[in-house]
Protein backbone atom coordinates (compact mmCIF):
# COMPACT_ATOMS: atom_id res chain seq x y z
CA UNK A 1 0.00 0.00 0.00
CA UNK A 2 1.33 3.56 -1.00
CA UNK A 3 2.63 5.60 1.84
CA UNK A 4 -0.48 7.42 3.62
CA UNK A 5 0.55 11.68 3.26
CA UNK A 6 -1.15 14.15 5.17
CA UNK A 7 -1.62 18.04 5.03
CA UNK A 8 0.38 19.48 7.90
CA UNK A 9 -1.08 22.96 8.72
CA UNK A 10 2.28 24.23 10.06
CA UNK A 11 4.80 23.24 7.30
CA UNK A 12 2.13 24.01 4.81
CA UNK A 13 2.32 20.97 2.80
CA UNK A 14 1.71 17.26 2.60
CA UNK A 15 4.19 15.48 4.14
CA UNK A 16 4.51 11.82 4.42
CA UNK A 17 2.75 10.26 7.76
CA UNK A 18 5.38 8.29 9.29
CA UNK A 19 5.20 7.55 12.97
CA UNK A 20 5.16 5.22 15.78
CA UNK A 21 2.58 2.25 15.69
CA UNK A 22 1.04 3.88 18.70
CA UNK A 23 -0.50 7.28 17.89
CA UNK A 24 -1.75 10.31 19.99
CA UNK A 25 -4.52 12.78 18.46
CA UNK A 26 -6.13 15.32 20.16
CA UNK A 27 -9.02 17.40 18.60
CA UNK A 28 -10.41 20.81 20.24
CA UNK A 29 -13.67 19.75 21.51
CA UNK A 30 -16.73 22.34 21.85
CA UNK A 31 -18.10 24.92 24.15
CA UNK A 32 -21.13 23.38 25.77
CA UNK A 33 -23.39 26.18 26.10
CA UNK A 34 -25.26 25.69 22.69
CA UNK A 35 -26.40 22.52 20.23
CA UNK A 36 -24.00 21.04 17.81
CA UNK A 37 -24.34 22.55 14.22
CA UNK A 38 -23.60 21.20 11.01
CA UNK A 39 -19.76 23.19 10.98
CA UNK A 40 -18.99 20.89 14.63
CA UNK A 41 -20.23 17.67 12.61
CA UNK A 42 -18.12 18.32 9.63
CA UNK A 43 -15.06 18.92 11.76
CA UNK A 44 -15.83 15.33 14.30
CA UNK A 45 -17.23 13.13 11.42
CA UNK A 46 -13.74 14.03 9.51
CA UNK A 47 -11.89 13.43 12.40
CA UNK A 48 -13.79 10.00 13.01
CA UNK A 49 -13.33 9.16 9.19
CA UNK A 50 -9.47 9.83 10.25
CA UNK A 51 -9.05 8.02 13.03
CA UNK A 52 -10.94 5.03 11.78
CA UNK A 53 -8.89 4.97 8.55
CA UNK A 54 -6.08 5.15 10.56
CA UNK A 55 -6.71 2.27 12.89
CA UNK A 56 -7.40 0.12 9.52
CA UNK A 57 -3.99 1.12 9.30
CA UNK A 58 -3.10 -0.86 11.82
CA UNK A 59 -2.20 2.39 14.05
CA UNK A 60 -2.97 2.55 17.94
CA UNK A 61 -4.89 5.50 18.16
CA UNK A 62 -5.25 7.23 21.54
CA UNK A 63 -7.94 9.80 21.28
CA UNK A 64 -8.94 12.40 23.88
CA UNK A 65 -11.16 15.31 22.60
CA UNK A 66 -11.56 18.13 25.63
CA UNK A 67 -14.58 19.77 26.69
CA UNK A 68 -14.04 23.43 27.69
CA UNK A 69 -16.56 24.24 30.24
CA UNK A 70 -16.06 26.69 31.45
CA UNK A 71 -15.44 30.27 29.37
CA UNK A 72 -17.15 33.51 28.85
CA UNK A 73 -19.98 32.13 26.83
CA UNK A 74 -20.53 29.34 28.90
CA UNK A 75 -20.66 31.92 31.90
CA UNK A 76 -22.83 34.57 30.04
CA UNK A 77 -25.13 31.74 28.84
CA UNK A 78 -26.03 30.97 32.23
CA UNK A 79 -26.51 33.73 33.56
CA UNK A 80 -28.99 34.80 30.60
CA UNK A 81 -30.77 31.40 31.13
CA UNK A 82 -30.56 32.26 35.15
CA UNK A 83 -28.47 28.35 35.06
CA UNK A 84 -25.93 27.04 37.17
CA UNK A 85 -22.48 26.58 34.73
CA UNK A 86 -21.79 22.97 35.08
CA UNK A 87 -25.63 22.45 34.53
CA UNK A 88 -26.05 24.10 31.61
CA UNK A 89 -22.78 22.56 30.38
CA UNK A 90 -23.50 19.31 30.92
CA UNK A 91 -26.66 19.54 29.37
CA UNK A 92 -25.82 20.53 26.40
CA UNK A 93 -23.24 18.33 26.20
CA UNK A 94 -25.05 14.81 26.39
CA UNK A 95 -26.95 16.68 23.20
CA UNK A 96 -23.77 16.57 21.84
CA UNK A 97 -23.03 13.15 22.81
CA UNK A 98 -26.13 12.26 20.92
CA UNK A 99 -25.92 14.09 18.07
CA UNK A 100 -22.38 12.12 17.07
CA UNK A 101 -23.55 8.65 18.22
CA UNK A 102 -26.59 9.54 15.50
CA UNK A 103 -23.50 10.51 13.11
CA UNK A 104 -22.19 6.70 13.83
CA UNK A 105 -19.00 8.87 15.16
CA UNK A 106 -17.11 6.92 17.83
CA UNK A 107 -16.14 8.81 21.05
CA UNK A 108 -12.99 9.24 21.76
CA UNK A 109 -10.91 7.62 25.03
CA UNK A 110 -11.78 10.20 26.84
CA UNK A 111 -13.40 13.70 27.00
CA UNK A 112 -11.50 15.58 29.70
CA UNK A 113 -12.84 18.77 31.13
CA UNK A 114 -11.24 22.20 31.88
CA UNK A 115 -12.92 22.94 35.18
CA UNK A 116 -11.08 19.29 36.38
CA UNK A 117 -7.42 19.70 35.17
CA UNK A 118 -6.65 23.30 37.33
CA UNK A 119 -4.03 21.90 38.66
CA UNK A 120 -2.13 21.03 35.96
CA UNK A 121 -2.66 24.60 34.44
CA UNK A 122 -1.71 26.52 37.28
CA UNK A 123 1.47 24.04 37.19
CA UNK A 124 2.02 25.18 33.61
CA UNK A 125 1.30 28.89 33.96
CA UNK A 126 4.32 28.71 36.98
CA UNK A 127 6.86 27.23 34.74
CA UNK A 128 6.14 29.84 31.88
CA UNK A 129 6.46 32.50 34.56
CA UNK A 130 9.49 31.11 36.09
CA UNK A 131 10.97 30.79 32.78
CA UNK A 132 10.12 34.29 32.12
CA UNK A 133 7.80 33.63 29.07
CA UNK A 134 4.42 34.85 31.38
CA UNK A 135 4.06 38.21 33.64
CA UNK A 136 1.46 38.62 36.32
CA UNK A 137 -0.80 42.01 36.14
CA UNK A 138 -3.02 42.70 38.98
CA UNK A 139 -4.14 39.12 39.48
CA UNK A 140 -4.05 37.95 35.74
CA UNK A 141 -1.33 35.97 34.13
CA UNK A 142 -0.59 36.74 30.54
CA UNK A 143 2.01 35.41 27.34
CA UNK A 144 4.25 37.36 26.54
CA UNK A 145 5.16 37.08 23.04
CA UNK A 146 7.25 39.51 22.56
CA UNK A 147 9.72 36.54 24.14
CA UNK A 148 8.91 34.25 21.94
CA UNK A 149 10.77 34.92 17.90
CA UNK A 150 8.44 31.75 17.10
CA UNK A 151 5.01 32.65 17.66
CA UNK A 152 3.06 33.01 14.38
CA UNK A 153 4.86 30.00 13.40
CA UNK A 154 1.22 28.12 12.78
CA UNK A 155 -0.57 30.93 11.43
CA UNK A 156 1.81 32.51 9.71
CA UNK A 157 0.35 35.90 9.59
CA UNK A 158 1.81 39.37 10.71
CA UNK A 159 1.00 40.85 14.29
CA UNK A 160 -2.05 43.75 12.33
CA UNK A 161 -3.97 40.42 10.72
CA UNK A 162 -3.70 38.67 14.13
CA UNK A 163 -5.09 41.87 16.23
CA UNK A 164 -8.05 42.06 13.02
CA UNK A 165 -8.87 37.77 14.04
CA UNK A 166 -8.72 39.20 17.67
CA UNK A 167 -11.16 41.09 17.84
CA UNK A 168 -13.38 39.02 15.38
CA UNK A 169 -12.79 36.15 17.65
CA UNK A 170 -13.43 37.57 20.95
CA UNK A 171 -9.89 38.31 22.18
CA UNK A 172 -9.07 41.97 23.80
CA UNK A 173 -6.58 43.46 22.58
CA UNK A 174 -7.22 46.56 24.84
CA UNK A 175 -6.78 45.39 27.95
CA UNK A 176 -4.28 47.83 29.46
CA UNK A 177 -2.96 44.88 31.69
CA UNK A 178 -1.04 43.81 28.65
CA UNK A 179 2.47 44.38 27.46
CA UNK A 180 1.55 44.12 24.05
CA UNK A 181 -2.12 43.80 22.60
CA UNK A 182 -1.10 40.35 21.16
CA UNK A 183 -0.41 38.86 24.91
CA UNK A 184 -2.65 36.54 25.54
CA UNK A 185 -4.48 35.38 28.79
CA UNK A 186 -2.86 32.06 30.80
CA UNK A 187 -4.77 32.80 33.98
CA UNK A 188 -7.68 34.73 34.66
CA UNK A 189 -8.71 36.91 37.36
CA UNK A 190 -11.62 36.39 38.83
CA UNK A 191 -14.68 38.72 37.71
CA UNK A 192 -17.55 39.64 39.87
CA UNK A 193 -20.20 37.25 40.60
CA UNK A 194 -18.13 34.35 38.42
CA UNK A 195 -16.64 31.21 39.34
CA UNK A 196 -13.18 30.74 40.51
CA UNK A 197 -10.39 28.67 42.05
CA UNK A 198 -7.61 29.62 44.30
CA UNK A 199 -4.03 30.00 42.52
CA UNK A 200 -0.74 31.43 43.55
CA UNK A 201 -2.39 34.93 41.68
CA UNK A 202 -5.30 35.16 43.61
CA UNK A 203 -9.11 33.45 42.55
CA UNK A 204 -9.58 33.26 38.76
CA UNK A 205 -9.98 30.48 36.41
CA UNK A 206 -7.85 29.49 33.19
CA UNK A 207 -7.52 30.94 29.80
CA UNK A 208 -8.59 28.98 27.13
CA UNK A 209 -5.55 28.39 25.14
CA UNK A 210 -4.05 26.86 28.33
CA UNK A 211 -6.75 23.91 29.02
CA UNK A 212 -5.86 22.21 26.01
CA UNK A 213 -1.72 22.92 26.42
CA UNK A 214 -2.62 21.15 29.77
CA UNK A 215 -4.85 18.34 28.98
CA UNK A 216 -3.23 17.31 26.01
CA UNK A 217 0.20 16.87 27.71
CA UNK A 218 -1.61 15.16 30.47
CA UNK A 219 -3.14 12.48 28.95
CA UNK A 220 -1.16 12.55 25.31
CA UNK A 221 2.84 13.56 26.48
CA UNK A 222 4.80 14.70 23.83
CA UNK A 223 4.81 15.05 20.90
CA UNK A 224 1.61 14.44 20.01
CA UNK A 225 1.30 13.22 16.54
CA UNK A 226 -1.95 14.79 15.05
CA UNK A 227 -3.33 17.85 16.82
CA UNK A 228 -7.15 19.00 15.10
CA UNK A 229 -9.65 21.22 14.69
CA UNK A 230 -11.77 23.48 12.72
CA UNK A 231 -9.70 26.29 10.90
CA UNK A 232 -11.24 28.93 12.54
CA UNK A 233 -9.00 27.97 15.64
CA UNK A 234 -5.61 28.14 14.06
CA UNK A 235 -5.82 31.50 15.41
CA UNK A 236 -5.44 32.40 18.33
CA UNK A 237 -5.67 28.88 19.85
CA UNK A 238 -3.34 27.15 18.23
CA UNK A 239 -0.73 29.15 17.71
CA UNK A 240 -0.96 29.95 21.18
CA UNK A 241 -1.36 26.79 22.45
CA UNK A 242 2.09 25.68 20.47
CA UNK A 243 4.02 28.79 22.36
CA UNK A 244 3.20 28.27 25.49
CA UNK A 245 3.44 24.38 25.53
CA UNK A 246 6.62 24.71 23.63
CA UNK A 247 8.29 27.68 26.00
CA UNK A 248 6.96 25.87 29.01
CA UNK A 249 8.87 22.55 28.37
CA UNK A 250 11.86 23.33 25.31
CA UNK A 251 10.10 19.99 23.42
CA UNK A 252 7.86 19.48 20.41
CA UNK A 253 4.27 20.43 20.79
CA UNK A 254 3.27 18.59 17.86
CA UNK A 255 4.19 16.55 15.12
CA UNK A 256 1.17 17.38 12.43
CA UNK A 257 -1.67 19.80 12.35
CA UNK A 258 -4.64 19.25 11.14
CA UNK A 259 -7.61 21.74 10.15
CA UNK A 260 -10.92 21.25 9.04
CA UNK A 261 -12.85 24.18 6.68
CA UNK A 262 -15.34 25.85 7.30
CA UNK A 263 -18.99 25.84 5.83
CA UNK A 264 -20.58 28.28 4.30
CA UNK A 265 -24.95 28.85 3.99
CA UNK A 266 -26.79 31.26 2.40
CA UNK A 267 -23.50 32.86 0.53
CA UNK A 268 -22.40 33.79 4.10
CA UNK A 269 -19.58 31.66 6.06
CA UNK A 270 -21.70 29.97 8.79
CA UNK A 271 -21.34 31.65 12.21
CA UNK A 272 -22.88 32.36 15.52
CA UNK A 273 -22.71 36.04 15.04
CA UNK A 274 -24.64 36.04 11.15
CA UNK A 275 -27.30 33.46 12.56
CA UNK A 276 -27.16 31.48 9.53
CA UNK A 277 -26.47 28.39 11.92
CA UNK A 278 -27.67 24.69 10.96
CA UNK A 279 -28.53 22.44 13.54
CA UNK A 280 -28.32 18.61 13.35
CA UNK A 281 -30.86 18.73 15.98
CA UNK A 282 -32.76 20.37 12.92
CA UNK A 283 -32.04 18.04 10.55
CA UNK A 284 -32.53 14.92 12.67
CA UNK A 285 -36.33 16.01 12.20
CA UNK A 286 -36.07 15.29 8.37
CA UNK A 287 -33.39 13.11 7.54
CA UNK A 288 -31.77 10.09 8.31
CA UNK A 289 -28.10 9.89 9.86
CA UNK A 290 -26.51 7.63 6.76
CA UNK A 291 -27.51 10.58 4.05
CA UNK A 292 -26.07 13.38 6.50
CA UNK A 293 -22.94 11.91 6.73
CA UNK A 294 -22.36 10.33 2.98
CA UNK A 295 -23.15 14.39 2.35
CA UNK A 296 -20.64 15.74 5.02
CA UNK A 297 -17.79 13.03 3.36
CA UNK A 298 -18.55 14.27 0.13
CA UNK A 299 -16.36 17.13 0.93
CA UNK A 300 -12.81 16.95 1.47
CA UNK A 301 -12.35 17.81 4.69
CA UNK A 302 -10.08 20.88 4.17
CA UNK A 303 -12.17 21.91 1.01
CA UNK A 304 -14.63 24.79 1.97
CA UNK A 305 -18.40 24.48 0.80
CA UNK A 306 -21.46 25.53 1.10
CA UNK A 307 -24.28 23.89 2.38
CA UNK A 308 -27.85 23.81 0.58
CA UNK A 309 -31.28 21.20 -0.13
CA UNK A 310 -29.57 20.36 -3.45
CA UNK A 311 -26.33 18.69 -0.93
CA UNK A 312 -28.41 16.81 1.00
CA UNK A 313 -30.89 15.60 -1.70
CA UNK A 314 -28.02 14.54 -3.99
CA UNK A 315 -26.65 12.65 -0.35
CA UNK A 316 -30.56 10.72 0.10
CA UNK A 317 -29.84 9.69 -3.70
CA UNK A 318 -26.33 8.36 -3.15
CA UNK A 319 -27.70 6.40 -0.33
CA UNK A 320 -30.49 4.81 -2.34
CA UNK A 321 -28.02 3.79 -5.26
CA UNK A 322 -26.18 1.80 -2.31
CA UNK A 323 -29.22 0.66 -0.42
CA UNK A 324 -29.98 -1.00 -4.14
CA UNK A 325 -26.36 -2.98 -4.32
CA UNK A 326 -26.99 -4.08 -0.82
CA UNK A 327 -30.61 -6.25 -1.73
CA UNK A 328 -28.83 -7.90 -4.94
CA UNK A 329 -28.59 -11.26 -4.83
CA UNK A 330 -25.73 -13.37 -5.45
CA UNK A 331 -25.95 -14.69 -8.71
CA UNK A 332 -24.37 -16.40 -11.01
CA UNK A 333 -22.69 -15.31 -14.49
CA UNK A 334 -20.10 -13.05 -14.93
CA UNK A 335 -18.44 -11.53 -11.94
CA UNK A 336 -17.39 -8.01 -11.32
CA UNK A 337 -13.55 -6.76 -10.97
CA UNK A 338 -12.96 -4.71 -7.87
CA UNK A 339 -9.25 -4.39 -8.13
CA UNK A 340 -8.96 -1.02 -9.73
CA UNK A 341 -12.06 0.57 -7.93
CA UNK A 342 -10.21 -1.01 -4.67
CA UNK A 343 -6.54 1.08 -5.69
CA UNK A 344 -8.15 3.87 -6.15
CA UNK A 345 -10.10 3.91 -2.98
CA UNK A 346 -7.13 3.45 -0.82
CA UNK A 347 -5.11 6.19 -3.06
CA UNK A 348 -7.99 8.58 -2.28
CA UNK A 349 -7.88 8.26 1.06
CA UNK A 350 -3.75 7.72 1.19
CA UNK A 351 -3.70 10.68 -0.32
CA UNK A 352 -4.87 13.23 2.87
CA UNK A 353 -7.88 11.31 3.67
CA UNK A 354 -9.94 12.37 0.82
CA UNK A 355 -12.77 11.08 1.76
CA UNK A 356 -14.68 12.90 -1.44
CA UNK A 357 -12.57 10.96 -3.89
CA UNK A 358 -12.90 7.82 -2.29
CA UNK A 359 -16.93 7.85 -2.21
CA UNK A 360 -16.80 8.85 -6.39
CA UNK A 361 -15.33 5.88 -6.82
CA UNK A 362 -17.70 3.88 -4.34
CA UNK A 363 -20.39 5.58 -6.47
CA UNK A 364 -18.69 4.58 -9.91
CA UNK A 365 -18.95 0.91 -8.40
CA UNK A 366 -22.27 0.93 -7.30
CA UNK A 367 -23.15 2.05 -10.77
CA UNK A 368 -21.76 -0.23 -12.56
CA UNK A 369 -22.30 -3.15 -10.23
CA UNK A 370 -25.78 -2.37 -10.72
CA UNK A 371 -26.14 -1.63 -14.95
CA UNK A 372 -23.60 -4.16 -15.77
CA UNK A 373 -22.69 -7.37 -14.09
CA UNK A 374 -24.59 -10.78 -12.66
CA UNK A 375 -22.69 -11.64 -9.75
CA UNK A 376 -21.81 -8.45 -8.12
CA UNK A 377 -20.70 -10.80 -4.96
CA UNK A 378 -17.08 -8.66 -4.39
CA UNK A 379 -18.02 -5.54 -4.98
CA UNK A 380 -21.00 -6.05 -2.49
CA UNK A 381 -17.50 -6.71 0.20
CA UNK A 382 -15.66 -4.44 -0.84
CA UNK A 383 -18.30 -1.77 -0.36
CA UNK A 384 -19.21 -3.20 3.23
CA UNK A 385 -15.43 -3.05 4.36
CA UNK A 386 -15.23 0.83 2.60
CA UNK A 387 -18.33 1.34 4.56
CA UNK A 388 -16.21 0.75 7.75
CA UNK A 389 -13.86 2.74 7.19
CA UNK A 390 -16.00 5.72 6.34
CA UNK A 391 -17.97 5.16 9.33
CA UNK A 392 -21.20 4.62 7.85
CA UNK A 393 -23.90 2.40 8.25
CA UNK A 394 -24.93 -0.88 5.85
CA UNK A 395 -28.27 -0.20 6.01
CA UNK A 396 -31.45 -2.07 3.61
ZN1 LIG B 1 -8.14 23.51 22.04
Amino acid sequence: MADLTVFNSLSGKKEVFSSRKKISVYVCGVTPYDTTHLGHAFTYVSFDMIIRYLSYLNYEVKYIQNVTDIDDDILKKAKETDKDWRILGEENFACFLDDLQWLNIRQPDFFPRASDHIPEIISLTESLLAKGFAYDKNGTVYFDVSKDREYGKLSKINPEEMLTLLMERGGDPSDPNKKNPLDFVLWQKQKEGEPAWESPWGKGRPGWHMECSAMSMKYLGMPVDIHGGGRDLIYPHHESEIAQSEKATAKTFVNFWLHTAMLYYQGEKMSKSLGNMVFISDLRKRHAANPVRLMLLSHHYRQEWQYSENEITRAEKLNDLFKKVWLVQSGIGKEIEILSFRNDFFAALNNDFNSQQALQVLEQLANISLKTYKNITPAKAFLNLAFNILGLRVEY
